[in-house]
């Protein structure tokens, strides 16, 4: 018996439109086809459980295999199989309530994803890479007749009984002549390597060979063998599957390595395990970092049911986490859907919030429970804590009980913690507590010097995050303001009651003022003469700290340009109190008072390694002839 029928949608060309739509996406088709597949073979094993289903189960390996010289790529399982209405009920009536509304939803889809999953269409894809489709298929149902379903693409379809003899359905695709890049062994392996890996019924694709032994030689050595074995491409318990409590460190970080193999070993792991209010589980590594954003990004990997989806998890994961390695599972994250109503989904929402609540209590366990294991993993963990600080408040909140500071002596403090060690040195006279810090240890060391001299602390702030991370402080923190550690002498620095006063008379400054500015001859220095410690070196050269912000800013492309043109404007604190100052003073002879101011403003240039060029080598010869 024989039934010719018409696939119930209401337009004659639908398979055309889904193969040319889709078309840089078709792989997914045998995403679909053995995700289809898994289900039906999970539904025959949840049916015996329940004492529905009463045959053997036997072994229920889902078989992918291809036919070169046919073109046929075959889809085999043990499910529970479909009888002929079954398959007219499930696979004819394609699930959406008319093809006008398909074909108007069909204009703005980006990607084969979204039209699929939200049309129900998941079977359907297997018309982006063939011309004819064949389902043969045998009920689990006792005594029923195996039955063969044909459809080539059009909407006409034509049922007829089968010589099926095994329970389960067999989906045979006939490629497309546009398609038979997919008739190659090792073209289907990458596919369901990237889809299929850990999917929970076991998928064999053809065999493989393996070494096995083969008894010993004469000399009592062993003999190996090569024989073809199965080759089964999947996991089928991958570990986020399994209980935390029943994994070791070791199977952690296997998974990582099984998913990253050129990685180094991340630092530490979460796992995510949720049901309610929404279900989720995943694993999320830390990875060691070089201070490389992009380079690390898209590492995470999305998976529905132990299907992979895409690694393009943003808007799922928080922006600051999206540096994390590892997978995440959500059969309540809409896969099929537009980014903005991903954006405005209430369940994507909470489990970004789930997720960011989860890190920061990772963190702060660890904190707890080992600092010094914590302090040692800083370096690679500080880049996630102050991006996530800087991005997420709700982080911040959290972050700020183990984001830690560190100073130049690689010592490690938490935010209290620092607040209490330097509130009774650095604290201003308006009750302004000023944390300093330096970008370049090496370069700013003069600076940090005379800073520690003065036992003030100074901070090591010089990974790319930093200057964003001080702005956030700064915002954050009450009654404080972070200073670099050059951006004044290191006597204004921090503007207390009883500095040094300047001793010199209102007419000696200005005298010396008109000195410097008169040997230095250039408008991007301001002289200014102040008290500091005769200790302190003659002449020092700084930036403000704002200015240096702006100007920071608009080398890294902020301020929208406005600041481009900023000129440069140090400082030249010349220190009244010093000898040399002294000494020009009391010289009568103006050439020999200019080329002291010179040598002292070169002095304080050279010890920034500001010093350079042609003025350098006048410096050096100038310096001899002191001597
Ligand atoms: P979806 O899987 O999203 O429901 P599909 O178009 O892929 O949409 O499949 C439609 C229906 O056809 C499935 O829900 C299932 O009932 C049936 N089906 C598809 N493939 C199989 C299979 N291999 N074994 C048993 N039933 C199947």
């Amino acid at each position: 018996m024989q039934e010719k029928g018409t696939i119930s949608i209401h337009t004659e060309n639908i398979f055309p439109i889904i193969k040319k739509f889709l078309y840089s996406d078709n792989e997914i088709f045998l995403r679909e086809l053995v995700s289809n597949a898994v289900d039906a073979s999970q539904k025959i094993k949840r049916l015996a459980a329940l004492g529905e289903y009463k045959g053997e189960l036997g072994d229920l390996t889902i078989d992918v295999s291809f036919d070169k010289d046919k073109k046929t790529i075959t889809v085999s399982d043990k499910g529970i199989g479909m009888t002929a209405e079954e398959i007219k009920k499930y696979i004819n009536q394609i699930a959406f309530s008319g093809a006008s509304e398909f074909v108007e939803k069909f204009k703005d889809a980006k990607d084969a994803n979204e039209i699929i999953g939200k049309f129900g269409l998941g079977f359907y894809s297997a018309f982006m890479v063939a011309d004819t489709v064949e389902i043969h298929s045998l009920s689990r149902e006792e005594g029923a007749e195996p039955a063969k379903w044909v459809c080539d693409g059009s909407t006409e379809f034509e049922i007829s009984p089968s010589d099926k003899t095994e329970r389960g359905t067999d989906v045979i695709l006939h490629i497309n002549s546009e398609s038979e890049e997919f008739l190659d062994k090792w073209k289907l392996q990458e596919i369901l390597d990237k889809y299929a890996k850990f999917l929970p019924v076991p998928i064999r694709f053809g065999t493989k060979s393996e070494s096995v032994e083969d008894g010993v030689d004469d000399k009592g050595e062993k003999k190996w063998k090569s024989v073809e074995v199965d080759n089964i491409i999947n996991t089928t318990n991958p570990i986020w599957t399994q209980a935390p409590s029943e994994l070791t460190d070791e199977d952690y970080l296997k998974f990582y390595k099984e998913l990253y193999p050129m990685s180094e070993d991340p630092l530490f792991w979460i796992h995510l395990n949720v049901d309610y209010p929404f279900n989720l589980t995943g694993v999320l590594y830390f990875p060691k970092v070089k201070n490389d954003f992009d380079l690390q990004r898209n590492k995470i990997k999305l998976f529905s049911r132990q299907v992979f989806i895409t690694d393009e998890v943003k808007d799922i994961v928080p922006e600051f986490l999206m540096l994390l390695h590892g997978v995440i599972d959500s059969p309540d994250i809409p896969l099929n859907v537009s980014r903005s109503f991903l954006q405005a989904d209430s369940n994507v929402k909470k489990i970004n919030n789930y997720i960011t609540k989860k890190v920061a209590d990772k963190l702060g366990e660890l904190f707890k429970k080992d600092r010094k294991v914590y302090e040692e993993k800083w370096k690679d963990i500080g880049l996630f804590v102050k991006y996530g600080m800087i991005s997420e408040d709700k982080f911040y909140e959290k972050g700020k009980d183990f984001a830690l500071l560190t100073n130049t002596n690689g010592e490690h403090f938490t935010l209290d913690e620092y607040r209490e060690k330097v509130k009774p040195y650095q604290t201003g006279k308006d009750e302004t507590l000023v944390y300093l810090y330096a970008t370049d240890a090496d370069k700013q060391d003069t600076f940090i010097q005379s800073a520690n001299k003065k036992d003030y602390d100074v901070l090591l702030m010089d990974s790319p995050i930093d200057s964003h991370f001080i702005q956030h402080l700064e915002g954050k923190l009450e009654k404080a303001s972070l200073k670099r550690v050059d951006a004044d002498v290191v006597d204004k620095l921090i503007d207390k009651e009883g500095g040094y006063e300047n001793l010199l008379t209102e007419e000696q400054s200005n005298k010396v003022k008109e000195i410097f500015e008169k040997a230095i001859n250039n408008k991007t220095y301001s002289v200014e003469v102040q008290g500091s410690s005769p200790e302190e070196l003659p002449v020092t050269v700084t930036m403000d700290e704002f200015m240096r912000r702006m100007k920071d800013m608009a080398k890294n492309g902020g301020g929208m340009g406005l600041y481009g043109s900023f000129p440069d404007n140090y400082k030249v604190g010349v220190n009244g109190n010093h000898p040399v100052v002294d000494k020009i003073l009391k010289s009568e002879d103006a050439a020999e008072q200019e080329r002291l101011a010179k040598q002292a403003f070169d002095l304080a240039l050279l010890s920034q390694g500001l010093l350079t060029g042609k003025e350098l080598t006048a410096f050096v010869k100038r310096s001899v002839e002191l001597i």
